[in-house]
């Protein structure tokens, strides 16, 4: 490992990039109310997701707009209406949008567009909690900036740092990453975080508590002062609202939300199993049902993920599974087979509940009960994305 000592050091604070950290040895279990489990679903399709806007009104240059079309974006999503002119404009943000609602396009257009503007002197950093969220974001980029000559790369744990130095040789105007590692490049003087113009934090409600908040200040006070921040998430800690207004100057806060906060598309259920039945035969006759086609299977902890997985593959049913404890590589792996339809099953900690975009998810399994609501919000939010209907199912006792 090549990570500086300073930051191998977990002490006090768990390291970020790894939400499995948080979790207390000893057996917590939810206090939440399985009632907040159930309710049908109000699909509003493609109505609640997109607007009439079309992408040709907001001036975009060229090259970017054809892009954004070969996408098969056709008009702006809610989120993306009301965000992307006053970010062109240079306003700071904080956002709250439903999961699945386009909030990735949503900053990183206007991104884009600045960096086009002046490609020698800007620098966008984008902060997120977890791996393969800070690649899928970079992935957004690419496809977005296609023959466009801007750059990106994306820094985090898990990875050979080496290559990162190599990376880091060529000016990138997209710098996506998880804070850890982030720190670490930055301690060796290879990532010069005082030059960053524009600062994103996604998820920014999970970046600022209490598992991330010393390496996200850390950043900040390196990155010192910048043109733009923004912040984007579905959900709001209200007890944040100090550190939030640190971090904003003269913001526009935008919330895009219909009263509830998980998202209307998702139908929502619960499966009790009492005390003595076994709880993974009624796991495993669900999946008799075909319309399970591609699900994710939250559990609280990482045994019991290893564990789920063998035995679904035990009784015939593909699976697979990622958190903190698996390597990059095997985590990659198991998201692109899950994407593709190798597994039918990917069984997952929170590490996987914020951010991950995988189309049409059929169905999220909570195998336990979440702790928190917030954690629920993002789990059930891996499905029922785009305007399209999902599935959440919640085992309760
Ligand atoms: P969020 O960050 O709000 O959870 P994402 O940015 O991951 O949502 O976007 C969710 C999905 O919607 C992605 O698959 C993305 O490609 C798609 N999407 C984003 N903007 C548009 C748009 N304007 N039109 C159609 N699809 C879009
Ligand atoms: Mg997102």
């Amino acid at each position: 490992m090549n990570t500086t000592k300073k930051h191998t050091k977990p002490a006090a604070a768990p390291r970020g990039g790894n939400p499995d950290r948080r979790q207390v040895k000893k057996k917590k279990e939810s206090t939440l109310d399985p009632k907040l489990f159930v309710k049908k679903a109000q699909p509003s399709g493609q109505e609640g997701f997109r607007t009439e806007k079309s992408f040709d009104g907001l001036g975009l240059s060229s090259k970017l707009l054809q892009n954004i079309l070969a996408k098969g974006y056709q008009t702006l999503t809610n989120i993306q209406e009301q965000s992307i002119l006053p970010l062109l404009d240079g306003r700071d943000m904080m956002a709250i949008s439903k999961t699945g609602s386009g909030k990735t396009a949503a900053f990183l257009i206007p991104i884009i567009e600045h960096a086009l503007k002046d490609p020698r002197n800007f620098t966008a950093l984008v902060v997120t909690p977890t791996r393969e969220l800070a690649l899928q974001i970079e992935e957004e980029f690419k496809s977005l900036t296609f023959g466009m000559q801007l750059y990106s790369a994306t820094f985090i744990g898990g990875t050979n740092i080496n290559s990162d130095h190599t990376k880091l040789e060529r000016k990138l105007q997209v710098i996506v990453g998880t804070p850890g590692r982030l720190l670490d490049l930055s301690d060796r003087k290879v990532l010069d975080l005082r030059k960053v113009n524009t600062l994103v934090l996604d998820e920014f409600d999970r970046m600022l508590d209490m598992g991330f908040v010393l390496d996200v200040n850390k950043l900040v006070n390196r990155i010192g002062k910048r043109e733009q921040t923004l912040l984007f998430s579905a959900t709001l800690e209200p007890a944040q609202k100090k550190l939030i207004d640190g971090l904003l100057t003269n913001p526009i806060e935008v919330k895009v939300t219909s009263g509830s906060s998980t998202n209307e598309n998702i139908e929502q259920q619960t499966i009790r199993v009492p005390e003595g039945q076994d709880k993974f035969e009624v796991l495993a006759d669900l999946f008799r049902n075909p319309e399970l086609e591609k699900v994710i299977l939250f559990t609280e902890t990482k045994r019991l993920a290893d564990r789920l997985a063998k035995k679904l593959i035990q009784s015939g049913i593909s699976a697979g599974q990622i958190h903190g404890d698996k390597s990059q590589n095997f985590r990659n792996r198991m998201i692109d087979e899950f994407k593709n339809g190798t597994i039918r099953v990917l069984v997952a900690t929170d590490v996987a509940a914020r951010g991950i975009d995988v189309a049409d998810v059929s169905h999220v399994i909570n195998y336990q009960l979440p702790m928190t609501m917030d954690a629920y919000i993002h789990r059930i939010g891996r499905t029922g994305r785009a305007g399209k209907v999902g599935h959440a199912i919640t085992f309760v006792n």
